[in-house]
C-alpha cells in the first residue's frame, strides 16, 4: 500500500490483521510461523511536521549534509500555516532597503520584547533579531518563496512585515507549497500518514528515533543524531487547553488547523522536558460558523459591545487580541456583538465580507427592531446604547462600568443601525518545550536533551502574551534554519 492511496477499507484490514499478527505472538507461535520483524529505517535526522519549521528545518539539514525523513501524521501539510496570512516581520532585510525604510536591530529586539510585556525569553528574541534577515533572504534565494511589497505593522507603525504572494490561496499555504517543491528537488523524503506516538532514546535520556503509527501499523525509525518536533501547538487539543489555560478557553473558535493536537507535549513530557509559558496563546475575533474575519470593524473606534444578555463587558478599546480572549472568558458562550450606526467608517468593507460569506447580521432603522432580528434583548440593550451615547455627550465614557476609553469616540445614532456578532478565536498556543539559542530541547535539570530539538509552533520560550505580526513565521524560519544546521553537525560528529 502506498502512503497517499489509503482508503478506509485498506485501515480496516490493516488493524485486523494487526491485531491478529499481535494475537499470534501472544499464543507463542514458533518463529517459523511468525513474520521476521521488519528492519528499523535509519536517518541522519528525522523531522516530526511537514508544516513551514519542519521542513525548513528538513531542508536545512539535507543541504548541511544530513540524510534526512519527514513524518506528517495527515495525508498531506495540514498545519496552521494553511490558514496563515503568510506575513513574515524582518528588520535589515532587501524589502526595507529598497523601501527607504531605516531600522535598527536594536528597535526591532525592543519590539519583540515589547510584545511579549519583556516575558519573552530574552536570548531567543536576541537570536530571532540576530538571524531574520538572512532567513527571509534564504527564503526568496534558496526557496523560491515570493514576497509582495513591505507593509506597515499596526504597532509601532513601521515596514517590518512582508506577506507571501499567495496566488488564490494563502500567503502561508503558497509558503508550504513553496517549501514542498524545494524539498522534492532535493529529494528529501516526506513520508505521510505518519503520526509521531513515542520518542525512543537510551539509558543516558539522549534521543535515538521515534515511533510512528501508520495504516499499516506502527514503524520505528531510527535517528543518529536526533530528531526535531515541528508538530505545532495544542490549540486543537481540548484536554491540554483546559488543563493549561482553563475550561473557558476550550469555548473559543480554532482559528487555525485541527491537527495541532499537542505532540509537541505528549511526546516529550516522559523526557522530563521543562515546558514554559503553556497558559499563553494567541487569540482573534472570528464567527464559528462562517469563519469570516470581523477584525476590521472590532479595530475602527465605533459601536458598543454587548453579551448574548445585552450587557456591556469590555472596554471596546481594547485590542481585537484582548477583545477575543475577554468574549472567549467573560461571556458563558463565547458569543457577543458590536453595535455600530451607518456612520461607522468601516461598514463598506465589513458589510460585503458577511455577505459573501453568508455570515449573518442585523441591520434596523431602530435599535429595538434591530435586537428582535438577532435575538438580543431588545429594551436592554436600548438602555444601553443611550447610556453610552449620554456618557460621551457628558465626557464621561472612562466613567461607565466598565469603562470605554475610546481615544475619538462615536455616537451610535444614525440609522439603519448593525448588530455584528463575532466570537473569540484561539490562532495557536505560545507553550511548549523550553528551547535554547540552537533550537535543543530543555530538560527540568536545565540541559538540553541531547538528540532533541523543537522548532516553530512546537517550541516555547519566544511568545509571551502577543506576538508581532509575522514574527511566528519569522520564527519557524530562523529556529528552523538553526535546529537543521545542529542536527547536520551533530550527524557529522557522532560519524567521527
Ligand atoms: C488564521 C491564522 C493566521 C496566521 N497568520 C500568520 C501570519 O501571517 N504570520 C505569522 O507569522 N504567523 C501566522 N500564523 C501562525 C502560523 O501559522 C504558525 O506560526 C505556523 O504555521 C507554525 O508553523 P509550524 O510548522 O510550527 O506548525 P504548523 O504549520 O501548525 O504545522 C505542523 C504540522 O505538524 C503535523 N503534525 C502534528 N502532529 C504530528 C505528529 N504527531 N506526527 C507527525 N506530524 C504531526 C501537522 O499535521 C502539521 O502539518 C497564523 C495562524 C492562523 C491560525
Amino acid at each position: 500500500m502506498s502512503n497517499t492511496d489509503l482508503s478506509r477499507r485498506g485501515l480496516l484490514k490493516t488493524s485486523f490483521l494487526g491485531a491478529a499478527a499481535a494475537g499470534a505472538t501472544s499464543f507463542g507461535l514458533s518463529g517459523q510461523a511468525q513474520a521476521a520483524a521488519p528492519k528499523a529505517a535509519e536517518y541522519d535526522a528525522v523531522i516530526l511536521g511537514a508544516g513551514p519549521a519542519g521542513l525548513i528545518a528538513a531542508i536545512t539539514a539535507h543541504d548541511a549534509g544530513a540524510r534526512v525523513v519527514v513524518l506528517e501524521k495527515r495525508d498531506r501539510p495540514d498545519g496552521n500555516a494553511i490558514f496563515a496570512l503568510g506575513s513574515v516581520c524582518g528588520w535589515g532585510t532587501r524589502h526595507q532597503k529598497e523601501q527607504g525604510i531605516e531600522d535598527t536591530a536594536e528597535a526591532f529586539y525592543a519590539m519583540m520584547m515589547d510584545i511579549s510585556k519583556q516575558m519573552g525569553d530574552k536570548a531567543l528574541n536576541r537570536t530571532y533579531t540576530d538571524n531574520i534577515s538572512a532567513g527571509i533572504d534564504w527564503l526568496e534565494s534558496d526557496i523560491g518563496v515570493k514576497f509582495g511589497k513591505i507593509r506597515p505593522m499596526p504597532y509601532p507603525r513601521l515596514g517590518r512585515t512582508c506577506r507571501v504572494v499567495g496566488d488564490g490561496i494563502t500567503g502561508g499555504a503558497a509558503l508550504v507549497q513553496a517549501l514542498l517543491k524545494a524539498a522534492k528537488k532535493r529529494g528529501i523524503e516526506i513520508k505521510y500518514q505518519h503520526k509521531a506516538i513515542e520518542l525512543l532514546h537510551d539509558d543516558l535520556f539522549a534521543v535515538t528515533g521515534v515511533k510512528a503509527a501508520t495504516p499499516d501499523g506502527i514503524v520505528t525509525i531510527n535517528a543518529k543524531a536526533g530528531v526535531c518536533i515541528a508538530t505545532g501547538g495544542f490549540s486543537a487539543n481540548p484536554e491540554m487547553v483546559d488543563r493549561y489555560i482553563g475550561g473557558w478557553a476550550t469555548r473559543m473558535v480554532l482559528r487555525g488547523s485541527k491537527s495541532t493536537t499537542g505532540e509537541n507535549i505528549s511526546l516529550t513530557m516522559p523526557l522530563f522536558t521543562k515546558f514554559v509559558n503553556m497558559d499563553q496563546f494567541h487569540s482573534g475575533p472570528i464567527v464559528g460558523a462562517t469563519h469570516v474575519n470581523p477584525a476590521d470593524v472590532l479595530n475602527s473606534g465605533y459601536g458598543v459591545q454587548v453579551n448574548t444578555s445585552g450587557d456591556r463587558f469590555m472596554d471596546e478599546n481594547n485590542t481585537y487580541v484582548i477583545k477575543a480572549r475577554t468574549t472567549g472568558q467573560m461571556t458563558l458562550d463565547n458569543m457577543a456583538w458590536v453595535i455600530v450606526d451607518s456612520d461607522c467608517s468601516v461598514l463598506d468593507k465589513v458589510i460585503p465580507k458577511y455577505d459573501r460569506l453568508n455570515s449573518p447580521y442585523g441591520k434596523a432603522d431602530t435599535i429595538e427592531a434591530l435586537c428582535k432580528q438577532v435575538n438580543l434583548p431588545a429594551a436592554k440593550v436600548a438602555k444601553v446604547v443611550k447610556a453610552y451615547n449620554d456618557a460621551l455627550a457628558a465626557g464621561k465614557l472612562g466613567d461607565m462600568n466598565p469603562p470605554c476609553t475610546y481615544k475619538k469616540p462615536h455616537p451610535v445614532a444614525k440609522a439603519p443601525f448593525y448588530a455584528i456578532p463575532f466570537q473569540g478565536g484561539m490562532t495557536a498556543t505560545f507553550g511548549g518545550p523550553l528551547i535554547n539559542v540552537k533550537a535543543e530541547i530543555q530538560n527540568l535539570d536545565g540541559k538540553s536533551i541531547p538528540g532533541l530539538y523543537a522548532v516553530g509552533n512546537a517550541a516555547g520560550g519566544i511568545f509571551f502574551h502577543n506576538y508581532a505580526g509575522g514574527a511566528q513565521l519569522g520564527a519557524a524560519t530562523v529556529f528552523g534554519r538553526i535546529a537543521g544546521n545542529e542536527l547536520a553537525a551533530r550527524a557529522k560528529k557522532i560519524q567521527h
